[in-house]
């Protein structure tokens, strides 16, 4: 482990619930008909301030992915996972994308879940693990 540097971003953001660093902003969002074992998740273009695990392939609802773990760079908790390969055609656009877990993130309206029921369009993902 070197030494914590976490950049800080401008705009309406999400950050880490149990420490506040700074993770994505809500215009990166792709989708937000991912989830999780929690519950909902986020599929972002870009986030910020992660440190990733190992390489794994993963059986997802959409197929078999190769992912990483993502964690907070401060404090270590495991807030998602990023899309290192889709092994589907049709799910490469997830490729270099990252899913955080709703349930980790505090987002710009505060620590609420946003509780409309959304239409599932598009992809959604599970973490069988
Ligand atoms: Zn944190």
């Amino acid at each position: 482990m070197g030494r914590i540097f976490a950049v800080t971003l401008e705009g309406r953001i999400y950050s880490c619930k149990h420490c506040g660093t700074h993770l994505a902003l809500t215009q990166d969002i792709v989708s937000k008909s991912f989830h999780c074992k929690h519950g909902k998740a986020y599929l972002f273009d870009k986030v910020a301030n992660i440190t990733t695990g190992e390489k794994e392939d993963r059986m997802m609802m959409t197929g078999m992915h190769t992912v990483v773990d993502i964690f907070c760079v401060r404090c270590g908790s495991i807030i998602g996972w990023k899309y290192e390969y889709a092994h589907e055609k049709s799910q490469k656009y997830k490729e270099g994308k990252s899913v955080l877990e709703r349930f980790k993130i505090i987002g710009p309206d505060g620590s609420d879940y946003w509780t409309s029921h959304e239409a599932h369009i598009g992809a959604s993902d599970a973490d069988d693990a």
